[in-house]
């Protein structure tokens, strides 16, 4: 059995991102768009637009993009690095750059050096637009990964695109990327950072723009009932994620959706500025849902975000039902979010990475009790839930008791299968990590669209309903989010395990239901049985990300449990009961 929306091929869109924005009739709009929340100042699309070509010529002067093609891979062009953190010139910079033909790859301000490093070792970049705080960060990347990058700092580049004469700019909008026909389905638009469907350190997601693009058209004919134009966004989900990339930068730009941008998260700026610019849709992760649910700071603001607020869309993590009634009953008094003003919706969506990035949406039309569901899937799109080799069939379960049911086990889940023209060309230079990935369709013919070839496995596991919706219960995947953010317990163990006292170790992410959200736990076999178990935790957290911190404490075990060829049996751990977690 699987899952299927109406395949239409007449929706695709063959050419390059930026094309495809500017087939919107907002490009012209003299309207505020961009807008930075700390300083209040605002583009609008007409004035992006023009920085873009500005951009675009200074980049050119830098040589990045003149040949057409990367000598080494000719679905792709230049890479091109974007390290800054979220602002009104993103939009630009990535438009100039693709429209250059370079392919981009975005890197997470959040990252520490090595992190960064081997980013720059694996997508190689002819050039790295960084912001001021960031130089640091950049130059002792640059010397570890021994990679020799042009770099241009975001805040000069913005000084000079003033400079740049009418005339040369009018020549590089001539002179920018055209595709050949067909050519945006291999066309690489971005290399993706993420861990994978496998799991372990990040690997370079290869997204061309008919990934992009075909994403975009894909779920906004799904949620074409909630975002209508002249809306507004609050911008705080990075942009150097694909999520926040494909929602701010594209698709919302697309849509007409304006955004309010947070350089990072700030409670208080998020609240001011939501009321201040009458913000109506809040793109979020749960963690900062269910704190907009529980925090006290947020009463003031509740006439205002009850009266403003239609649509808050949740994704990356799993959203619970309580959590989503809870905001819902705080914001507007009721549980099914119904107010004098309408309906405040939450929609969850879920997807990934390598899926440019929206596989399913909440449906809207059906009652706030089904939220456990990431809803249907979005148009263009297939799906196959696997179990051991056998697919299982659609489960006929009443959404209301679904929760009971899962716990009570016996449901026909299963690992999610993808396919769709927004599944990713593959890894960068990774054939294994594509081996485990794909999945070569049975049903293939030639007559069918490129895309049916293969199957994505999300490394995922749920099922769907007679209904047609998704539910995602489990992963088989290593990976842990985090606070929205991807975290390899390979890195954690990594680190654990250069610690002398430390023998052996695993890391699982076990879930916070209070705050939303996965934290990382360390099973810990010490050497010395009196080890101080928190000093390693301690010393552990000091030197990564917040996000990567032990949030969810350190366990000693006397050993940890693996299978014959070593592999860590995390489900034996995610199982055990009573243990004494410390450092919390
Ligand atoms: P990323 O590539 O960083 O977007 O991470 C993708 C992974 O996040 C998915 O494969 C899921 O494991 C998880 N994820 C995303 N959205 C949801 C959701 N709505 N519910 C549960 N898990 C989710």
């Amino acid at each position: 059995t699987s899952l299927n929306q109406p395949i239409d091929d007449r929706e695709f869109f063959d050419g390059t991102i930026p094309d495809f924005i500017r087939t919107s009739p907002f490009v012209n709009d003299t309207t505020p768009f961009f807008i930075d929340a700390a300083t209040g100042e605002q583009l609008s699309q007409r004035q992006l637009w023009k920085m873009s070509n500005d951009f675009l010529t200074i980049f050119r002067q830098h040589g990045l993009g003149n040949a057409r093609d990367n000598v080494s891979d000719p679905s792709m062009g230049d890479v091109f690095i974007t390290l800054f953190p979220n602002c009104i010139w993103a939009g630009p910079v990535h438009w100039a750059a693709l429209d250059a033909g370079a392919t981009l790859s975005p890197a997470s301000c959040s990252y520490t050096v090595q992190e960064f490093a081997h980013q720059l070792q694996l997508v190689v970049p002819k050039m790295v637009v960084y912001s001021e705080p960031f130089k640091q960060l950049l130059e002792d990347a640059i010397i570890v990964s021994k990679t020799n990058p042009t770099i241009l700092s975001l805040e000069q580049l913005i000084e000079d695109s003033e400079r740049v004469p009418l005339a040369q700019a009018n020549f590089q909008f001539a002179n920018r990327l055209q595709l050949r026909p067909k050519e945006s389905i291999t066309r690489v638009a971005y290399l993706a950072m993420s861990s994978g469907t496998s799991g372990g350190l990040f690997k370079a997601v290869r997204i061309t723009h008919g990934n992009i693009t075909s994403n975009a058209i894909m779920s906004t004919k799904s949620s074409n009932a909630l975002l209508k134009t002249n809306q507004v966004a609050s911008a705080i989900i990075p942009v150097s994620h694909l999520y926040g990339l494909a929602q701010f930068l594209v698709f919302g730009v697309h849509r007409g959706t304006a955004a309010v941008f947070h350089k990072g998260f700030d409670f208080i700026e998020f609240l001011d500025a939501a009321v201040k610019y009458k913000v109506n849709i809040f793109p979020l992760v749960p963690p900062i849902i269910i704190l907009l649910a529980k925090h006290p700071f947020t009463q003031k603001y509740v006439p205002d975000l009850k009266r403003n607020l239609t649509t808050v869309l949740s994704g990356a993590a799993p959203l619970g039902v309580k959590a989503t009634e809870e905001f819902l009953e705080r914001i507007t008094g009721r549980k099914d979010g119904v107010s004098e003003y309408g309906t405040l919706r939450v929609i969850q969506g879920w997807g990934m990475t390598e899926t440019s990035p929206v596989c399913t949406l909440f449906d809207p039309e059906v009652p706030v009790a089904h939220i456990r569901s990431v809803g249907k899937l979005v148009s263009n799109t297939e799906a196959r839930v696997v179990s051991e080799g056998v697919d299982q069939p659609a489960c006929d379960v009443d959404p209301a008791s679904l929760d009971a049911a899962i716990k009570a086990g016996g449901l026909p889940t299963g690992e999610i299968l993808i396919r769709g023209p927004h599944v990713m060309d593959g890894y960068h230079k990774n054939p294994s990590a594509n081996a485990d990935a794909f999945e070569e369709a049975s049903d293939w013919t030639p007559d069918m669209p490129w895309y049916k070839k293969r199957w994505l496995r999300t490394g995922d596991v749920g099922f769907f309903d007679l209904q047609g919706r998704v539910m995602i219960v489990d992963r088989t995947k290593e990976l842990i989010k985090s606070m929205g953010k991807q975290v390899a317990p390979a890195e954690l163990e990594d680190a654990l395990l250069a610690n002398p006292l430390v023998a052996d170790c695993a890391v699982i992410g076990v879930m916070d239901v209070d705050k939303g959200t996965e934290s990382p736990r360390a099973f810990v076999v010490l050497r010395d049985p009196k080890a101080d178990a928190v000093g390693i935790l301690k010393s552990l957290n000091s030197q990564m990300p917040k996000y990567k911190n032990l949030h969810g404490g350190i366990v000693v075990v006397e050993a940890v449990p693996r299978n014959p060829s070593g592999k860590v049996l995390r489900r034996l751990l995610r199982d055990r009961k009573d243990d004494v977690v410390l450092g919390l």
